[in-house]
Order: C-alpha cells, then sequence, then structure tokens
C-alpha cells in the first residue's frame, strides 16, 4: 500500500472492519515515514470464498461472522479487540495466501482455533465448543486434555 502523500510503501495498519456490504476489508492505515493516515479498501482476494458446510450448503466467507463468533468465544477474557481483529487478519491473510476459492467449514474453524489456542485457552474450548460441533462429551474432554 503506497501512502498517498509521500508514496512510502511501508505502513502500519491501525484498524480494520468490514465494510458494509462485508466484500471487503476497510483498513486505516499509518505512513511509516510522514505518519500520515489513509483508508484502503482491501478485497478477499479475485473472488469470494466459499465456505461448505458439513451439510453440504454453502455461504460466502463473512468476516463480522467470524468476528461474531470470536467475540463470543472471548467474552471477559482479557482479550483487546484489537487482538481480536489481528487473529482475523491473520487468518484472512493465510486465505489470501493460499488461494481459496472454497474451503470446508471445519477447516476454516481449525484455522481460528490454531490462532485462538496461542491467546487464550478459555476461548479455545468455548470456540471449539461452537464450531467443531462436537457429537459427545468424549470429544470435548479430548479437546481439553489436548491443550
Ligand atoms: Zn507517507
Amino acid at each position: 500500500m503506497r501512502c498517498p502523500s509521500c508514496g512510502h510503501t511501508d505502513s502500519k495498519v491501525v484498524d480494520s472492519r468490514p465494510s458494509e456490504d462485508g466484500t471487503s476489508i476497510r483498513r486505516r492505515r499509518e505512513c511509516l515515514k510522514c505518519n500520515r493516515r489513509f483508508t484502503t479498501y482491501e478485497r478477499l482476494g479475485e473472488n469470494p470464498l466459499v465456505v461448505r458446510k458439513s451439510d453440504g450448503t454453502s455461504e460466502v466467507y463473512r468476516r463480522d461472522k467470524i468476528l461474531r463468533g470470536l467475540y463470543i468465544a472471548c467474552a471477559k477474557r482479557h482479550i483487546t479487540p484489537d487482538q481480536i481483529n489481528s487473529v482475523v487478519d491473520d487468518l484472512e491473510t493465510e486465505l489470501r495466501n493460499k488461494n481459496y476459492t472454497e474451503i470446508q467449514s471445519k477447516a476454516l474453524g481449525d484455522m481460528v482455533l490454531q490462532r485462538l489456542r496461542n491467546l487464550d485457552e478459555v476461548a479455545y474450548i468455548r470456540f471449539a465448543s461452537v464450531y467443531k460441533d462436537f457429537k459427545n462429551v468424549d470429544e470435548f474432554n479430548q479437546a481439553i486434555k489436548g491443550l
């Protein structure tokens, strides 16, 4: 991302959130050279990412949906909105780098879990219980033991 003021190519992200239509990410950036702040809209790849659910139905990937799940999982934990946003930023970077056009919802959930595991164990368990569709208590206990 090139700074509109001085043309410098290095900037840091100070805020990111989904656009109103959910198809792109609105980022506030700060130029590392002149400190000017500017806004970019970044699409998630050329084509929307399709998330295939276990029952065979599919839906378009939506950042706000992942964020909502994370906020629920992180409720009352010492985790800042910045940390939650960077989990999703990191996830989307990997999705973009791998050029996925379709992903199983379970695989997507696993990618979130990998990141959450490093952040907070309780949030990890909560998110896992929502997204992994634990079929029985044993599976849930296995996940806890795996921590
Ligand atoms: Zn600049």
